[in-house]
């Protein structure tokens, strides 16, 4: 695998990968990299020739009170994952040589609406980063198809309206969340779980999949659902952020029309503030 830290050697690489007509499926991540985003990189080799992942710490999106300092980053073992996955090449930058003028007071991406509903509500500004960052590597690298994980359902959400929006010519495609045993979304904040946090946190998987039996068996009393959740969340020991009802497509409060929807939940616990979201399918009822 070909690790590349300057934009000008990713250029070249595309470029060459281009004149070959070589197709190009693009996965970027932060880094501390779990067998979630591994089936990312599966998922890739489905989409693409060229298999290329990132891994960028991108300061803009997180707020002052965020993690950036201490996110895990273990980029031995990240790199030796992605070359186990047949990964072609690792665009690996600093933070300099993607925002050298500062990543404070550059062009950013702003997606209205979507991005100060649900996790945008405490965290302000963080998907005005993950648009802009994303929008950055989308351009450097020119993929045919980028892969992000449903795990992260909003910032899919997000992405998907920022391509459309901008005309960005590429495809995305999500992956199905990935999660231990016992429920739990892997994630690389769950490494700030003590053993007992560890052990009540997949009472988010179980909250959101009552919730999502409730749907499914045509119940429509959201706000009893989200109630439940909330309460199912603080019972375990999460502060609770939010537990949500949403269309799958725009993240809307649904109508008794829509049929695609998704429960999504934020807390912390601990020092780890975890998310996690289960799509279904209600019965149409309108
Ligand atoms: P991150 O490194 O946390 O920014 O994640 C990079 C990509 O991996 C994003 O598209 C995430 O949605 C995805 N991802 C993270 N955790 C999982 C998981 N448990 N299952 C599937 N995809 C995941």
């Amino acid at each position: 695998m070909q690790t590349i830290t300057r934009i000008a050697e990713l250029r070249a690489t595309v470029t060459r990968w281009r004149l070959a007509r070589e197709s190009i499926a693009f996965v970027p991540t932060m880094g501390n990299l779990h067998m979630g985003h591994a089936s990312l990189m599966s998922a890739a080799h489905l989409h693409g020739r060229r298999v290329i992942s990132s891994i960028f710490v991108n300061p803009m999106q997180f707020g002052p009170s965020d993690d950036f300092s201490a996110y895990p980053r273990t980029p031995d073992d990240d790199s030796s994952l992605l070359g186990e996955y047949g990964v072609d090449a690792l665009f690996h930058p600093t933070v300099e040589e993607m925002y050298p003028s500062g990543s404070v007071g550059s062009t950013v991406v702003d997606v209205p609406g979507l991005t100060d509903i649900l996790c945008g509500v405490f965290r302000p500004g963080h998907f005005q980063g993950v648009a802009t960052v994303v929008v950055k590597l989308l351009c450097l690298v020119q993929p045919d198809v980028a892969i992000f994980g449903e795990k992260d359902f909003q910032q899919l959400t997000v992405i998907r309206r920022v391509v459309d929006d901008l005309n960005l010519p590429v495809k995305i495609v999500g992956a199905p969340t990935v999660r231990a045993e016992d429920g739990l979304a892997l994630s690389s904040r769950n490494r700030y779980l003590s053993a007992a946090e560890r052990a009540a946190a997949p009472a988010m998987y179980r909250a959101l999949d009552a919730a999502r039996r409730r749907l499914e068996a045509g119940d429509m009393d959201y706000a009893g659902m989200q109630a439940e959740g909330l309460a199912a969340l603080a019972q375990a020991g999460f502060r609770p952020e939010y537990f949500e009802v949403r269309t799958a497509d725009r993240l809307a409060v649904p109508t008794e029309n829509d049929v695609r929807v998704v429960v999504l939940a934020a807390g912390r616990i601990g020092k780890a503030r975890l998310i996690d979201n289960i799509q279904c399918a209600a019965p149409r009822r309108g």
